[in-house]
């Protein structure tokens, strides 16, 4: 189970971020009591910018056994970085991180999951600091994905990040997907998607990979389980699909599954 933490605005540019009001430590709170109550252990991949403004809520979840991992500082697209600039964003959020959180961070989701064919160069900066990513969505959508990439843990080889290196040691986990014939792989186990298909595809999509002998990787972001996010207008229908029901359906999940977070998942 992994939490993308970032604040209801943070898909905006940064630049914008300072005129809206921060809900993230409440919602927050509302994931860590969920946690507490169906004892879950989760990664949680922090943005550096919210860590800053909030080391308190970094040192909470870090005292309740959760990982801490980075979601980089200013949740800037890859695709519109280059290579330096997504280095400095990336290890300015290592520093804050790990001097919060008093440990090495190894793990890193990109923004948006925005690591596709265009930008593999991510990998040299990502192995340079770092054990693992899960960021690779193996699924083709509008927004981000790469059809036909590994469904389950790998090690992704240098030349080609979408092959495998058994003599690397760098971990890529790609998020939890249900192939269907003909449509192709579908994103079911977090944020839009969690909240729109139906439970029991949800369920069945995570059956089916454990029954294959693996984790699913999950994930939830605090505006998914908060239906008084603001309405923001630059923001399409989709960031607010189904917040009414979201947090039973998330429980829901969390009663009938057993998850912990990658340290202990897979890495150990
Ligand atoms: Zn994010």
């Amino acid at each position: 189970m992994s939490v993308d933490l970032e604040d209801y605005y943070c898909d905006l540019p940064f630049s914008s971020w300072s005129k809206y009001e921060s809900r993230v430590v409440g919602s927050t709170k509302v994931i860590l009591e969920l946690f507490d109550k169906h004892k879950v252990n989760a990664t949680f991949f922090t943005l550096g910018y919210v860590a800053e403004r909030h080391p308190e809520l970094i040192e909470e979840i870090k005292s309740k056994g959760h990982e801490i991992a980075t979601h980089g500082y200013s949740h800037t697209d890859l695709r519109k970085m280059d290579l330096k600039t997504f280095e400095t964003d990336l290890t300015k959020s290592l520093k804050i991180l790990e001097q919060i959180s008093g440990e090495k961070i190894l793990g890193f989701r990109a923004p948006f999951f925005s690591i596709d064919k265009r930008n593999f160069w991510t990998f040299d900066v990502l192995k340079k600091y770092l054990e693992y990513d899960s960021s690779i969505f193996p699924v083709r959508t509008p927004l981000y994905g790469i059809a036909g990439a590994k469904r389950y843990p790998y090690h992704p080889s240098h030349d080609n990040p979408l092959k495998e290196d058994v003599n690397d040691k760098f971990l890529e986990i790609p998020p939890a997907t249900l192939p269907i014939p003909i449509i192709g792989n579908i994103p079911i186990a977090g944020g839009f998607h969690m909240r729109f298909l139906p439970l029991s595809i949800v369920k069945s999509g995570i059956k089916k990979i454990n029954k294959n002998g693996h984790p699913a990787m999950c994930y939830v972001h605090p505006k998914d389980l908060d239906p008084e996010t603001p309405r923001i207008p630059e923001y399409s229908w989709y960031y607010y699909w189904g917040l009414d029901n979201s947090k039973k359906k998330f429980e829901s999940l969390l009663k009938n599954f057993s998850f912990s977070s990658v340290r202990e998942t897979v890495l150990s």
